[in-house]
């Protein structure tokens, strides 16, 4: 049975689906964020139970899935423990052995491309007797290898992970590479040995010349896709200093996250306030220890007329207030108001709920609850 492979044309990323036939049970290789929706049906066709959800590298060209196949698929995440990818449930150790029904798949740590990266082998059961696989990631590809000039990359250990490591595996295993910029889907160690343009009968010393010479335009999409994959490619907490600093705003003292506002309240340092209508703290949820205030009322939407006495009453003293609405929108008027006043106020971005989704479903693509903040139901 060999892997499932699959492409995301943007990035030229390959995945794979790795399954054992008899149980169903299923592993996914550098899942792309763009593909969830093909990758599930893929899922929910075969009849595969997704297990693992794996990362060959903190990548730099795309955005994984790896935290979103988690939450739909109940997949555990996993990634070599040199990427720094600290959400994956599981650190992968060089020779760690991860289990799928009656598969098994091998972890190879093969630094160079990033000083973390892994490729996997699978020896799967086939009528033929056993099929080998490699799943080289952008350590080695089809006639060429990952480069190595950023993200912790290495020319020397490169070459080394290629020559020691990945040649070293028998000649007829298939190799599945991370990224292929021709069309081409696969390869065998012996072909790469023999045939690879920029290994192949090279010293370390001419490897090393060659990667140096490349000048390789920075990838694109790097700033944004390597801190996300840092955490599983959930994307709204990448950038984590972004997200814990208080950005500048008109009007008010400043737009705050849902994570620094609740850091803030519970340090003491702030007060919360919510100014949502009555309605909505009762239908949808509250946050415990929030005052509520609201700036509108529920039905007609009518200015409270007593959020002028309320604020400056929560306010007195200087007090720090950071204010909380649905999805970041009624809390900027209200923060202007309050500033008016003479208060010090802050609007939480994102709000409660966050924004609607395509189904104009809320809660899915940010806010409060979203963040995993405390919150109830009353
Ligand atoms: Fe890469």
């Amino acid at each position: 049975m060999p892997p499932i492979q699959l492409f995301d044309a943007a990035s030229c990323t390959f995945t794979y689906i790795l399954f054992d036939a008899a149980s169903r049970e299923a592993v996914i290789i550098d899942p792309v964020d763009q593909q969830l929706q093909r990758d599930l049906q893929v899922l929910r066709e075969q009849g595969l139970k997704l297990v693992w959800a794996i990362e060959t590298h903190a990548h730099a060209d795309h955005i994984t899935s790896a935290g979103l196949l988690a939450e739909h698929a109940g997949a555990r995440t996993a990634a070599p423990e040199g990427c720094q990818i600290g959400t994956a449930a599981v650190q992968l150790a060089d020779g760690q052995v991860l289990q799928f029904g009656g598969q098994q798949l091998r972890c190879l740590h093969t630094p160079g491309h990033t000083a973390g990266s892994m490729s996997f082998v699978w020896e799967a059961d086939g009528s033929g007797g056993p099929a080998r696989h490699v799943f080289s990631g952008d350590t080695l590809l089809i006639g060429g290898c990952g480069r190595t000039d950023f993200q912790s990359g290495s020319a020397e250990a490169l070459y080394r992970s290629l020559t020691q490591v990945l040649f070293a595996l028998p000649e007829d295993t298939t190799v599945w590479p991370g990224h292929d910029y021709q069309g081409r889907t696969h390869s065998t160690i012996g072909q790469e040995k023999r045939g690879n343009a920029r290994v192949a009968g090279k010293t370390l010393q001419q490897f090393v010349d060659t990667m140096n010479q490349l000048n390789l335009p920075k990838p694109q999409r790097i700033d944004e896709a390597v801190p996300a994959n840092l955490t599983s490619g959930l994307r709204h907490d990448a950038g984590g200093d972004a997200l814990l600093s208080v950005r500048p705003a008109q009007g008010y003292a400043g737009d705050v996250s849902p994570q620094l506002a609740w850091a803030w309240v519970q340090a003491g340092q702030a007060v919360l306030v919510d100014v949502r209508t009555d309605a909505e703290r009762a239908w949808v949820g509250f946050v415990p220890g929030a005052e509520p205030l609201a700036w509108k009322q529920w039905p007609g939407m009518a200015m409270n007329p007593d959020f002028d006495a309320g604020i400056q009453a929560l306010g007195a003293g200087d007090r720090k207030l950071v204010l909380l609405c649905r999805s970041g929108v009624r809390s900027v008027a209200a923060a202007q108001r309050a500033t008016e006043l003479g208060l010090q106020a802050y609007n939480i971005l994102e709000g409660f709920e966050g924004d609607p989704d395509t189904a104009a479903q809320r809660g899915r693509l940010g806010g409060w609850r979203f963040h995993g903040l405390p919150w109830r139901q009353s």
